[in-house]
């Protein structure tokens, strides 16, 4: 069952080559079935058609990976940063060369256009090196004839990483690398609906990381709690929604484990009179679809002010209009279907409620069945600020906009959130912008731009968003203790 291509000692001469066809999980440095053999399979959301099985990990195999896992911090916890930068860096290298590969069996998984899935491949090394390059140093507190004070920061121990169905790659990438970097190892949970890049992730990390360090476990709704509750691992990395953010802290809480928990959005664009409205418009349509709707930074409340609001919301549906729908695989296709069943029938819920209270849609309309989880970009027109679609994160194809003429008054229906997770303005005035983007409540606030993000760049949520950040050295520290070393001058 195992792929030839991986080197079962750990390190390799570092040629990227693996078999893209059957997938296991990675415990001990080592390819591994399940425990019990059990398998299940993810869904091609394009076609609903089965994609190969792969593993549904026991509790046995994750006693096994936390073993491993501990066994292996003693050793990795003592090479320099250094080692570890390099060991990245390969890695990165290997994930770069198996772009298409990547690419494809992305698309196939999680359904978006290839032209996405390659950019988000490609955001793999990006993150890694990029992440893989910052430091944290030693910060010398005081230093006198008496005594020096520094500020050191020493790795945790066993990371579980919690990562959901939209973008596997890039956050996967995002939380094997600083754990790591920082002297940590790490267990990576994907989302059953798209176990398999980040399988191949953990297989390809065993050519360049030694056995233990960097592990994956595909498994069903049973993993994400054992891993939350387990002994034997020290720090939670969770991407996913809100409700489950929650469920994973009060797990977490049990053992005292750290947690960051990047939770869900319900980003407001502010578009103020001064726009180019040719240019704008595009723009946010984009920012609105892209991933058909499925990021969390994507804009998900439009605030239109009231003077330009027919004009900006026609050169809107115009664009809009122009989105092609379908198949990843597709040429020419930008928006690929919605993940899965569960996340189609929610965005479905959505269209039900606009329909049951007579809302307008701009463009877009009514979800037909097809073969697959296809629903056209819609545009909901000025609906009242407390329904549904104003309200909740949709996480899917559906976008309200709505007018405003008050500046308070927006900042105040923009902020009117538990989620604070982005928020941008729009203006040709940028001291207007400025002022406006400094009163909202957001862990990432742009001006003319939205969900442009950096690894350099910490990134995480205000309010129900979040909890701490990750990405730019302080995502760094939250896979760190801090220690103060009080080093007395005289015995
Ligand atoms: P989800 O919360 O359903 O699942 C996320 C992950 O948690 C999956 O791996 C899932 O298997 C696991 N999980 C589910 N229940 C668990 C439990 N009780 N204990 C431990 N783990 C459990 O989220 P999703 O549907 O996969 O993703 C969509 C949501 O994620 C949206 O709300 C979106 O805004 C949010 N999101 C946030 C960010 C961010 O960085 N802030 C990025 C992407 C997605």
């Amino acid at each position: 069952m195992a792929p030839s291509a991986t080197n079962e000692n750990g390190h390799s001469n570092g040629t990227a080559k693996l078999d893209f066809t059957t997938f296991s999980n990675t415990i001990n440095g080592k390819l591994v079935p399940a425990s019990d053999g059990a398998t299940r399979h993810g869904i091609n959301p394009a076609t609903k058609k089965a994609n190969p099985p792969v593993p549904v990990a026991t509790k046995k195999d994750l006693d096994a990976a936390v073993e491993a896992g501990r066994a292996a911090f003693k050793k990795w916890a003592k090479t320099s940063v250094q080692e570890r930068r390099e060991a990245l860096v390969k890695f990165a290298d290997a994930l770069g060369s198996l772009q298409e590969e990547f690419a494809q069996l992305l698309t196939m998984e999680q359904g978006k256009p290839l032209m996405f899935a390659r950019q988000e491949v490609q955001s793999g090394p990006a993150w890694i090196k990029g992440i893989g390059n910052l430091d944290i140093p030693e910060e010398v507190v005081e230093d006198n004839e008496d005594r020096k004070v520094i500020t050191r920061y020493t790795p945790l121990g066993v990371v579980g990483a919690i990562v959901p169905w939209n973008f596997p790659v890039q956050l996967a990438c995002g939380k094997i690398t600083p754990a790591v970097l920082t002297g940590n190892v790490i267990i990576v949970k994907p989302s059953p609906f798209t176990p398999y890049c980040d399988l191949k992730i953990g297989e390809l990390a065993q050519q360049f990381f030694p056995p233990g360090v960097v592990q994956v476990l595909s498994g069903d709704d049973n993993l994400g709690p054992w891993i939350t509750s387990h002994p034997g691992i020290d720090k939670i990395s969770f991407t996913g929604s809100t409700v489950t953010g929650k469920k994973v802290m009060e797990s977490a809480s049990k053992t005292l484990k750290r947690v960051t928990l990047e939770l869900g959005g319900n980003d407001p664009a502010i578009i103020c009179k001064s726009v180019n409205i040719a240019t704008v418009a595009p723009k946010i349509a984009t920012l609105a679809f892209l991933n058909s709707g499925q990021i969390c930074l994507c804009v998900k409340r439009i605030y239109i002010h009231k003077d330009i609001y027919n004009e900006f919301r026609d050169a809107m549906v115009e664009h809009t209009k122009t989105f092609k729908v379908g198949n990843g695989t597709e040429d020419g296709v930008f928006l690929g279907p919605v993940q899965n069943s569960m996340q189609y029938e929610k965005v479905k819920g959505f269209f039900d409620d606009v329909e049951k209270n007579g809302m307008k849609m701009a463009v877009g309309g009514k979800v037909s069945e097809t073969g697959g989880y296809f629903i056209n970009p819609t545009i909901i027109d000025n609906p009242k600020e407390d329904s549904k679609i104003v309200q909740e994160e949709p996480f899917g194809p559906i976008v309200p906009i709505m007018t405003w003429s008050d500046e308070d008054d927006v900042v105040a229906r923009a902020n009117d959130t538990q989620m604070g997770l982005g928020a941008s303005v729009w203006s040709s005035d940028l001291d207007e912008a400025a002022r406006i983007a400094k009163q909202l409540e957001a862990g990432s606030v742009w001006v003319n731009a939205h969900i442009e993000v950096s690894p350099l760049v910490p990134f995480g949520g205000h309010k129900q968003s979040g909890i701490g950040s990750e990405w730019g050295s302080s995502g760094l520290k939250h896979f760190c203790n801090s220690q103060s070393l009080f080093l007395k001058k005289k015995a």
